[in-house]
């Protein structure tokens, strides 16, 4: 070949190799190199912020991340101001019940397509980058929804992480509550051929629950969970059990569970000295029942968030639970809570790893999908967590719980998910609330359009209600 015409070929494919800029600005619109600049920047990983940052988006990752005038930006990169602004990681669900909830009604009935996809939404409008569905998903749904929100097909929905069915003893069953879902354990046999069907499904993480719901029912038992545990440790999956009661822990932690998806009631040495011994072991927080029975201040007047994404009756309906309770009631509340504040702190010194599990989209109807999360970091704090530790724990630590290894914090080769805040979450956990935009994927989420169309059908829901 001539020279000449090497050249020629040469600064061709240098052209070619140059990506194209286009100004990701708007919604929708994904630039190839993006340098995001002069934001706080909370990384996740419990570092002390930088201030006055520039991190690089290429694609749909992070490629450099440091500090701006320090960092290397490639040339002809868009640049995006956010001076001004703290950027955090997108948050992370590690225990919720998606699908069930649809304004006023809880149940199977609305466990439809789009329901879980409206769920997935809420999630990634309040800046929550993947939600793990606790053992109350059914049929192939959850799976297909799952791979397809992985591929990339729904870009404004968070990742959907499914547990399938759930594995419950007949008694904690009812055809009302969700866990009508689960498979029935009833053997040995039995339990370890349901999670060999879960391994098929390719879920990592198995649900079960060891609740006598206050002395009411038959909780299941240790043979039962022991095999569970077993077979799905086999597969190399993980389990996670709801189970509050400290004797149940300390025999699940005896039996190598994995997750405790919610705070336990009560922490004594003996149970700190357990978690030693099994130091993968992981604790969800999902503090919120309690703390909601005691301190809700978002909800009189509901917090524009709310406002904007809740029905008004839905709202109306959990306002009105508050001053019906006795104060023997508010006692019990504050009790309970009392218990849980101290026990998640104690593990936490105790080098326990805490994620965070909202619950959120739970049968009580009150555990609005999304908002919820914002509300458990402030629970955490109150318990006695540091704003840096808390945001470890929604990021970094339930990443790691999930096995999410390109999300949880922002660093190079992690997918560009990441929440724009206009106040600092350090001063103060609750302006996690204060969110300017939400990028997952390295796309910026188009929240406006996503608060119209929850608008409208709050306008229609309103308009339906008969005059009288
Ligand atoms: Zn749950």
């Amino acid at each position: 070949m001539h020279r000449s015409a090497v050249l020629v070929v040469i600064c061709f494919l240098l052209t070619a190799a140059q990506p194209t800029h286009t100004i990701a600005q708007g919604p929708g619109t994904t630039a190839n190199v993006v340098v995001f600049e002069g934001s706080r920047l909370i990384v996740g990983d419990g570092s002390p912020p930088i201030e006055n940052s520039a991190f690089v988006v290429e694609n749909n990752r992070f490629t450099r991340v440091g500090r701006k005038g320090a960092l290397q930006i490639p040339v002809g990169a868009a640049h995006v101001n956010l001076t001004g602004k703290t950027v955090i990681p997108a948050l992370i669900d590690a225990h919720s019940h998606i699908g069930y909830m649809k304004n006023l009604t809880s149940g199977s009935q609305n466990y439809t397509r789009e329901n879980i996809l409206d769920h997935l939404y809420r999630f990634a409008y309040f800046g929550v980058a993947a939600s793990q569905a606790m053992g109350t998903d059914f049929g192939v749904l959850p799976y297909q929804l799952r791979d397809e929100l992985l591929a990339g097909k729904y870009p404004d929905a968070a990742r959907f992480l499914t547990a399938g069915r759930g594995l419950s003893p007949i008694d904690e069953i009812s055809p009302t509550n969700m866990r009508h879902a689960a498979y029935v354990v009833t053997t040995e046999e039995g339990a370890r051929a349901s999670v060999g069907e879960l391994a098929a499904q390719k879920v990592k993480i198995v649900k079960t629950w060891v609740d006598d719901r206050g002395g009411t029912v038959k909780k299941l038992t240790p043979n039962l969970y022991r095999a569970i545990i077993d077979e799905a440790h086999k597969h190399n999956l993980r389990v996670a059990v709801h189970a509050t009661g400290l004797a149940d822990a300390k025999e699940l932690l005896r039996a190598d569970i994995d997750i405790f998806a919610h705070m336990i009631s009560d922490v004594d040495d003996e149970l700190v000295s357990l978690f030693k011994e099994h130091p993968n072991t992981v604790v969800l927080s999902a503090l919120g029942g309690p703390r909601r029975t005691i301190y809700a201040p978002w909800l009189n007047p509901p917090h524009p968030l709310v406002a904007e994404t809740v029905s008004p009756e839905q709202i109306k309906r959990l306002q009105g639970r508050f001053p019906e309770r006795s104060p023997d009631a508010f006692k019990r509340g504050e009790d309970a809570w009392d218990r849980l504040a101290r026990g998640i702190s104690r593990l936490h010194a105790a080098g326990v790893k805490i994620g965070v599990g909202t619950d959120g989209g739970g049968q009580q109807g009150d555990q609005f999908i999304g908002w919820t999360m914002h509300t458990e970091l402030e629970n955490m704090v109150a318990a006695g967590l540091t704003p840096t530790q808390v945001l470890v724990a929604a990021t970094r630590s339930s990443a790691e719980i999930l096995g999410l290894d390109d999300l949880g914090t922002i660093a190079p080769g992690r997918s560009a998910d990441f929440v724009v805040l206009d106040a600092n979450p350090l001063d103060d956990i609750t302006n996690t609330r204060k969110i300017a935009n939400v990028y997952l994927r390295g796309r910026q989420v188009d929240r406006a359009k996503l608060r119209a169309g929850w608008t409208k059908d709050l306008t229609n829901a309103q308009s339906s209600i008969p005059i009288r």
